[in-house]
């Protein structure tokens, strides 16, 4: 294990909600961290989906340094420069007029919309089995997984989890007095879900049907790692909120909640708040993560070395490989997720498991063809080591 001491440190000062870290890393370049005793890895985790631009990019190093150095932070009795530009910007990203309310995490955006649903005057929400939402009590609300929830009940709210992809158990659980159906268009804790063909249309005509808002969860699906700028738009569904995180502003902390048309105005004075949100180092950071994905073509890279990390992923012992962009994850044909994951540490690469049999790959949208090659060249040898572990 890399650097027992800081290990043990940890142990001793930090709460143990994640359980014991797997590595003590010191600094990253590019799609390549370091631990503290200098081993290399490849980051095929990118820190969740976050490090798009990878590693100590220049261009969010100096983005965020200048604007540190110019203006750090101001609270919301004023505004700045990148605030409004990084609002104006997203609205044209996702081809929207509305408005933007900015934050500081995933579930700080899913709070914030979950709070604008109330503001419709109803309170019956329709989300899905296999979500994940975030950790805050009404994020929470909105996740399905009943290890992370049932610790915390009572939760707020009432909510309807349907099967994800299922069209007619939405219909069926939409309702006169539902505010809103929220769902991730690529489900990503769940193992990187892709639903069937038409079912965000779907969903969009069920809400239409009931006066309901279409509440879309891209805080992983977003910012181009389907390769596109979010993974609805292929799609062609308006929807009426869209969440947005991870990605955003590269591994600065942010959230944004993107309201269309006048559902734009639901929230009003008083009603919402963040001390940090809509910083300027954050909106530079943001700034900063949308021009270089254009200016190095982040979004058609991702959909390239996607399509070949797919193909190469294909083995005897994998069931079945997912996703769009660099997006993937991957079923095996035994509970050896976990011994995976541990061989690819032995090997230098940063794997994740979202179940006992399932894969995730969300590597930052700078990874190259060679490195992808370079990790495929050793995954069947990951393979056979966890297999053999298990054996
Ligand atoms: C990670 C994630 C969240 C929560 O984001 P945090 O920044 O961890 O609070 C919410 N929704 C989805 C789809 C996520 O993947």
């Amino acid at each position: 294990m890399a650097d027992a001491p800081l290990q043990e440190r940890y142990t001793a000062s930090v709460m143990n909600t994640f359980g014991p870290p797997r590595l003590a890393l010191a600094r990253g370049e590019g799609v390549y961290v370091w631990d503290t005793d200098g081993r290399r890895y490849l980051d095929l985790l990118a820190g969740i989906a976050v490090n798009v631009l990878g590693h100590a990019h220049p261009a969010l190093v100096g983005a965020v340094t200048d604007q540190l150095r110019t203006l750090g932070h101001v609270s919301n009795f004023f505004t700045t420069e990148p605030q409004v530009r990084l609002a104006e910007r997203l609205l044209a990203l996702l081809g929207v007029e509305g408005r933007v309310f900015l934050a500081n995490s995933g579930t700080e955006a899913n709070e914030a919309a979950l709070k604008l649903t109330r503001r419709t005057g109803r309170t019956h929400l329709v989300a899905m089995q296999g979500s994940f939402h975030g950790r805050t009590m009404g994020a929470l609300a909105l996740t399905s997984k009943a290890a992370y929830r049932e610790p915390f009940e009572p939760l707020p709210g009432d909510v309807t989890f349907v099967p994800y992809g299922d069209g007619d158990a939405l219909a069926a659980a939409v309702t006169d007095r539902t505010a809103a159906v929220v769902l991730e268009p690529v489900q990503g804790e769940a193992g990187v879900v892709v639903p069937p063909e038409g079912f965000l249309t779907r969903a969009r005509d069920v809400a239409d049907e009931h006066g309901a808002l279409l509440w879309l969860d891209e805080v992983q699906s977003g910012m181009g790692r389907t390769g596109a700028w979010t993974a609805f738009a292929a799609s062609g569904v308006v929807p009426d909120v869209v969440t947005l995180a991870k990605g955003l502003a590269g591994g600065i902390p942010i959230g944004a909640v993107v309201a269309v048309g006048d559902r734009g105005s639901l929230l009003g004075p008083g009603d919402h708040g963040s001390t940090f949100g809509g910083n300027p180092v954050a909106a530079a950071a943001a700034l900063a993560v949308i021009d270089t994905i254009e200016r190095e073509g982040l979004l058609e890279n991702a959909t390239k070395v996607g399509e070949r990390l797919r193909d190469g992923l294909a083995h005897p012992h994998v069931a079945e490989v997912r996703g769009r962009g660099l997006f993937i994850g991957l079923d095996l044909d035994a509970d050896v997720a976990a011994a995976v994951v541990a061989s690819g540490l032995r090997h230098g690469v940063i794997l994740n498991a979202t179940g006992p049999r399932t894969v995730r790959l969300v590597p930052p949208l700078v990874l190259g063809t060679d490195q992808a090659e370079e990790f495929l060249a050793t995954w069947p040898t990951l393979l056979d080591d966890a297999y053999g572990a298990a054996r």
